[in-house]
């Protein structure tokens, strides 16, 4: 469709080429694929302007008039958005601990979508890869075999990491509406973007806010808060905590980190049995993304929720 519209305004072939590898994922892999990249460890600076920009714009906040309508959309969108990865991205795309609907699967994927960090196919074929050699050589973001930088938010950046193994994910690849959010990942987060504006433009005349104050809050800062709350679990729920369970990696259970994560913080339970829904195993460990996917399942929006037995619970190796 893209291709499509470039030929018609016959834009020049390099230009078309640089477009479309920022604008369709299919023609960037399979342009990566031709130039042998596809092992290429170096950082894909065509992939570093956006994510830094995204920091950059998040800061120009200090200039805008402090509304607690501008703080209240960041929040919203940050537990919005965040529950959608955790929830999601992780406990369903990466690990299927429960069930749900079709359409609730492209809504959360939608979602989840927009906080950029790239789509739900990818996201979970690079997740089940951590699992299958956590800690390990094949580990894109081990902090254990990179350093802490490279595993926070440097590995995602690399040429190598820009593709999908689809040998862990060929039960997603089936879902077609899936398959156009990988490739198209950066329209949610437009769409998204677009939404925010004309809501700050209809609030105006009540509240002291514009488009662009609710677009740079609701959009840019809680973008930001859900990608280092993300990449924490990978850097330092593997560095800092405790290790309750003997499973052969360096997965640590964090208070603080399953606070801020609402839940992906007891990283070692999870690595522990990963098909359990619930990532706090005790009363006492806090886990707001199973509250949250508990209460859906009250409506049957999600169901066959996966839960660990006492036996596995107990078994600490
Ligand atoms: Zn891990
Ligand atoms: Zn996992």
């Amino acid at each position: 469709m893209i291709k499509t519209c470039f030929d018609l305004y016959l834009i020049p072939y390099k230009m078309k080429s640089f477009l479309l590898k920022i604008f369709d994922n299919d023609y960037a892999e399979r342009y990566y694929q031709s130039k042998k990249k596809l092992s290429d460890e170096s950082i894909d600076w065509l992939r570093v302007i956006p994510f830094f920009t995204i920091h950059l714009i998040a800061l120009t906040a200090i200039w805008i008039k402090f509304e607690w309508i501008l703080f209240a959309a960041a929040l919203g969108f940050f537990v919005l958005r965040m529950f959608a990865i955790t929830g999601f991205y992780h406990r369903y795309f990466s690990h299927k601990t429960f069930k749900t609907s079709r359409f609730i699967q492209f809504l959360f994927a939608f979602i989840g979508a927009t906080a950029a960090q790239r789509g739900p196919i990818w996201w979970a074929s690079h997740h089940r890869r951590h699992h299958v050699n956590s800690d390990q050589e094949n580990d894109h973001h081990s902090p254990h075999i990179h350093d802490f930088l490279w595993s926070h938010m440097g590995w995602f950046l690399a040429k190598k990491n820009f593709f999908t193994d689809r040998k862990f994910v060929k039960d997603l690849i089936k879902f077609k509406e899936l398959v156009w959010i990988d490739r198209f990942d950066w329209l949610p987060p437009s769409i998204l973007i677009m939404l925010l504006y004309f809501l700050g433009e209809y609030l105006s005349p009540v509240y002291q806010i514009s488009g662009t104050s609710m677009v740079i809050w609701g959009f840019f800062i809680s973008t930001v808060f859900v990608y280092h709350c993300t990449f924490a679990v990978n850097s330092i729920a593997h560095i800092w905590g405790k290790q309750r369970y003997e499973t052969r990696e360096q997965s640590k259970n964090n208070f603080l980190i399953a606070l801020i994560t609402f839940g992906e913080g007891w990283h070692n339970n999870h690595h522990h049995f990963p098909g359990s829904i619930r990532q706090g195993f005790y009363w006492w460990e806090i886990d707001f993304t199973y509250y949250c996917l508990k209460f859906l399942s009250l409506f049957g929006i999600v169901y066959n929720l996966r839960t660990v037995s006492k036996s596995l619970k107990q078994k600490h190796s």
